[in-house]
């Protein structure tokens, strides 16, 4: 897995593109625990749980179906979220299926069960540039903890910044031409 620093800069950065007036605080927040939720799944291993199993690290908890139940938890919780029910079921959606897919790209471990319970079969990505980060802090807190981070910083927050800025960006170029119109019509009303 990317360490757990890492997996909120999907949410982050979409929160950063698409700004406060369409994603609230606590939507934003609800977000950022949706993409570190499945990984709770390590105490499994506390209660003899294989890794491989199907309610082992990796299994069922980052599928796509349990991000799809944690998208309608959102959805029942939307009022308390600020948010409307469509927003708040596919931010969470976003957030919750990227775990998996920040996890099928690292070069670690065992693959994802995204199709559990219809298969149990683990997948990767067809390219893994992203270091897998241990299991236990012991090895994380060595030079293996910095080449985790370096590699994360590189193949997920940098990208992640680039989208947000792009987002952003546009978001900007929309609201000026929106307000030029405006203007412009304000200037000249027509016949
Ligand atoms: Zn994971």
């Amino acid at each position: 897995m990317p360490t757990l620093l890492t997996h909120p800069a999907i949410p982050l950065a979409m929160a950063c593109g698409l700004g406060r007036d369409k994603l609230p605080a606590r939507l934003i927040a609800a977000g950022v625990v949706a993409s570190i939720l499945p990984d709770l799944d390590v105490l499994a291993f506390r209660w003899g749980v294989p890794y491989a199993a199907e309610f082992g690290h990796r299994g069922f908890s980052h599928s796509l179906l349990f991000a799809l139940a944690v998208a309608l938890v959102g959805v029942a919780l939307a009022p308390l979220l600020r948010s409307t029910r469509g927003r708040s079921f596919w931010f969470l959606l976003f957030a919750a299926a990227s775990h998996g897919v920040l996890d099928a790209l690292t070069n670690g471990g065992l693959g994802i069960a995204f199709l559990w319970p219809f298969s149990a079969e683990r997948y990767f990505a067809p390219f893994q540039p992203i270091e897998v980060a241990p299991l236990r802090l012991s090895r994380f807190l060595s030079l293996r903890g910095v080449a985790v981070l370096w590699s994360e910083l590189v193949w997920v927050w940098l990208p992640c910044f680039g989208v947000a800025c792009a987002l952003l960006a546009y978001r900007r170029y929309r609201a000026s031409a929106s307000l030029a119109r405006t203007s412009a019509t304000k200037a000249n009303p027509g016949p």
